[in-house]
């Protein structure tokens, strides 16, 4: 893809921020700076969306509506601000993100769940509002998704879940660059080390940059840079956790409500495929093969939907989610490091929130109103976590 080359970074100008990763954080954070006005340059080692972002699941899911906090009400306004993002960016570019509010369908399991999700009605009414209802059913709306054998307490039935082509948006992401002036996408190389006190950057290829700003949206590589830009050990602030996920030939009607049910999700794209899964796998040795593990997300998945039970697998991935050590996402200036930006550990949601967390951050880097960052994303806070994990060590 033809991406725009301005020469920023090149013709000698330092430019006003610098982006390492161009996954779905990074890609988000050059589109949203472009139209504030700022000159980018984003270095990616590999192809944009070839990390964590480069999977087909897209599921846009809310935490659950009670004990509401700034995580859960960052998520929420994120995800229904979404909606309009895919839109502009859409009609921008003539590139289709495969966007739909399906809403989602959890199967209840128990008594103690179901009176749990009854509780849940009025929590999802206070902190939801009207516009996105959230019940529960004896049954699911349409036969067999899921089996009632899989729901023998009914279902949940929320309406403000979503889903998107990951492709989808990363190619329209992309699409957006190449016509944003002022911006360059430099494939092939990396950053390596960030000296913060005389704002440069060394890259992968011996080249040294100078920055306005330094945003480090490079995924699980993300943490050990922000680590030794703060001073702390490498391995204090984060890791990955591996996932595996499944691609069906399914032929489903697209406007079914997403699945999820005790860690599998089910999720009907607009072409009628169907995406499955997901492992989670804090030890593993290769962070890209598929096993046994997918075949048994996959013979689950068909039994909770026997919709999908003939449909073949047609791809299998996996990839590592960047996990922080404080669960949250990892956002907004790194301590003891000026102009240095963290803008990772999205974990399983990134894609509902990685627009917002990229306001976020330009608001920071030009002065003007943006959304607050949730005082558990912040570096200090995780920080603080890794330093009391160290010492209950
Ligand atoms: C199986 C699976 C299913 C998932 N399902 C969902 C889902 O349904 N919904 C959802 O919201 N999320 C989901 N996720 C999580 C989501 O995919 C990730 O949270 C998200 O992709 C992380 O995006 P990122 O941009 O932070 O990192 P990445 O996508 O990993 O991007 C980081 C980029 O940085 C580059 N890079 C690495 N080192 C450097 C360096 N030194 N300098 C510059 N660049 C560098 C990498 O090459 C990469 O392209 C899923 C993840 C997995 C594995």
């Amino acid at each position: 893809m033809a991406v725009a080359d301005s020469g920023v970074g090149r013709s000698g100008q330092a430019p006003d921020l610098l982006i390492a990763g161009a996954g779905v954080a990074g890609l988000w954070l050059t589109v949203k700076a472009a139209r504030a006005g700022l000159s980018v340059l984003l270095v990616e080692p590999g192809n944009p969306g070839c990390g964590a972002s480069g999977g087909f699941l897209g599921a846009l899911m809310p935490h659950s509506p009670e004990r509401w906090n700034g995580k859960k009400d960052f998520q929420f306004k994120a995800l229904v601000d979404l909606e309009e993002e895919v839109a502009r960016l859409e009609s921008e570019t003539g590139a289709l993100c495969g966007y739909r509010r399906v809403g989602r369908i959890l199967p209840l399991t128990s008594e103690r769940g179901r009176a749990a999700a009854l509780d849940q009605i009025a929590d999802a009414r206070t902190n939801w509002g009207d516009r996105f209802s959230y019940e529960v059913h004896h049954a699911p709306e349409r036969s067999g998704w899921p089996d009632m054998l899989r729901a023998p307490h009914g279902v949940v039935h929320e309406r403000l879940s979503a889903r998107l082509s990951p492709p989808g948006l990363i190619g329209a992401l992309l699409s957006s660059l190449a016509v944003t002036p002022n911006v360059e996408l430099r494939l092939g190389v990396g950053v390596m080390d960030v000296i913060p006190g005389e704002h440069k950057a060394r890259l992968s290829d011996g080249s040294m940059v100078n920055y306005g700003h330094i945003a480090l949206a490079n995924g699980v590589d993300a943490f050990p840079l922000i680590a030794r830009a703060a001073g702390l050990p490498a391995n204090s602030l984060g890791g990955g956790v591996k996932g595996q996920a499944a691609l069906l030939d399914a032929r489903a009607s697209p406007d079914l409500p997403l699945v999820y049910d005790d860690g599998i999700y089910v999720i009907v794209h607009e072409n009628g495929h169907v995406a499955v899964g997901s492992t989670s796998e804090r030890e593993f040795d290769d962070p890209v093969s598929t096993d046994g593990q997918l075949d048994e997300i996959v013979k689950r998945a068909r039994k909770l939907c026997p919709v999908i039970k003939h449909a073949p697998v047609i791809r299998r991935w996996a990839g590592v989610r960047p996990r922080a050590i404080g669960r949250d996402p990892m956002l907004g200036p790194v301590p003891g490091a000026p102009n240095v930006l963290a803008m990772a550990g999205g974990f399983k949601i990134s894609f509902g929130i990685a627009h917002r967390m990229a306001d976020c951050l330009v608001a920071g880097i030009t002065g003007s109103a943006g959304p607050a960052i949730p005082q558990s994303f912040a570096v200090e806070y995780h920080a603080a976590k890794a330093a009391g994990k160290t010492a209950a060590n």
